[in-house]
């Protein structure tokens, strides 16, 4: 998308606003299908929780995506956009027992990480095949080691608990039909990712009747200037070679599936905000702007570092400022950063803003959340209305006792 695209959609549909490039979460889903273009039967579920705006769910629907899905009400939103349930995985954590046979009733493939459920399942269920999460301890230091013993992640089943796995799958005769792993944003590069991957083999190779493995994601894709990004290609590449590998020593004809949600969407999304006032202080400047931690969390959160632009004066002097939000608490979205010159009213384009962003959105400080567009062919699509002051009073119920 080039700058005036953005100026002009701000202009058309106000702000703040969230826009989503269609082309580019395309050629992203293409970059990963090709660079496993050598695997007989690839699988890639679009994590949800990065961006959920059903249209947004459709149009990787018409690429050819699934869903990976944390919730039952994001499996309702994936039905509801016209994904069948044999293109939906179940990949929660810490959800109640209630709601996984609920999604499992609806057809859709569910993954079970602990103990304690898979008995009860396998028990109550021994007919519906179930995917198995496990935690292979692995994250990547500070640097390139491989440091093993991830072991306070609350997240899947410890590799070290499979002959636990194995007892109560003979107990119970349930069907072990996939084994999933989803080592989290920590792996940065690739060659930990296929050393994860090893053990994900290792513990294949213990259930004779697999349809498919998850490798989860991962993958990481730049925020800023020289930043790491994870090699698609190469990974394709070699992990490719090692599955086909791995398939003839299986035995049989596997699936193999990736979740990517930030790969996918993260690079398509732009944030429009406008500047409200510039502030001059005794040590700073302050562009505030109209929006804050209620509609892209990230930076306070996680720390994480948005490119941010000035779209109404991109060729102006760089200076540097410090870009704070409205909300009535510290909402700094970046120090220091070099910025072409802000004027009061300029509209500031935050990057990466398609993953995570508008998913973690609130109404905090009674603000309402902004409209998203998707942007295809040259042209704007409303996908969501901004909120209107009725939305804060939906479901509210006021009582004067
Ligand atoms: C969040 C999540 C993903 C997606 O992670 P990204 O870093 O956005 O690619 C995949 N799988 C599971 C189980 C997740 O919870």
């Amino acid at each position: 998308m080039q700058t005036k695209d953005l100026v002009a959609l701000a202009e058309e549909f106000g702000n703040p606003l969230y826009v989503y490039d269609a082309e580019k979460i395309e050629s992203q889903y293409k970059r990963l299908t090709n660079a496993f273009s050598k695997v007989e039967k690839l699988r890639v579920n679009y994590a949800m929780k990065a961006l959920s705006t059903v249209s947004v769910l459709k149009l990787l629907k018409n690429l050819g995506s699934g869903l990976d899905t944390v919730s039952i009400q994001e499996v309702q939103l994936g039905l509801h956009a016209g994904f069948t349930p044999d293109k939906i995985i179940f990949t929660p954590n810490g959800v109640s027992f209630e709601e996984i046979e609920a999604v499992a009733a609806l057809g859709v493939q569910i993954n079970i990480d602990n103990l304690s459920f898979l008995e009860h399942f396998g028990t109550k269920h021994p007919t519906i095949p179930v995917c198995i999460r496990i935690n292979p301890h692995v994250m990547a230091g500070g640097n390139e080691n491989i440091s093993v013993g991830h072991i306070d992640s609350k997240f899947g089943i410890s590799i070290y608990q499979i002959p636990h796995v194995l007892r109560i799958v003979e107990n119970t005769k349930m069907h072990i039909n996939g084994i999933h792993m989803h080592t989290g944003s920590d792996i940065l590069d690739i060659e930990v990712f296929l050393y994860a991957a090893e053990i994900l083999f290792d513990t294949a190779k213990q259930f004779k009747n697999l349809d498919f493995l998850d490798f989860g994601s991962g993958f990481k894709v730049p925020y800023k200037k020289d930043d790491i990004e994870t090699n698609i290609e190469e990974l394709g590449k070699k992990l490719t070679k090692r599955f086909l590998a791995f398939e003839k020593e299986y035995g049989r004809e596997l699936t193999l599936a990736f979740e990517p949600g930030k790969f996918l969407v993260s690079e398509a999304g732009y944030f429009l905000a406008k500047v409200n006032v510039v502030k001059q202080t005794t040590s700073t400047v302050f562009a505030g702007i109209d929006s804050g931690f209620n509609h892209l969390i990230r930076p306070m959160f996680y720390g994480s570092q948005h490119t941010i632009e000035n779209i109404s004066n991109p060729k102006g002097k760089e200076r540097f400022y410090t870009v704070v939000g409205y909300i009535c608490e510290t909402d700094t979205f970046a120090n220091n950063r070099r910025i072409a010159e802000i004027h009061e009213g300029d509209i500031l384009c935050f990057r990466n803003a398609g993953a995570y962003c508008f998913s973690m959105a609130s109404n905090y400080n009674s603000r309402l959340k902004p409209a998203e567009v998707l942007w295809k062919n040259g042209k704007g699509h409303l996908i969501r209305a901004r909120e209107t002051f009725e939305d804060l009073l939906q479901n509210q119920i006021m009582v004067d006792l």
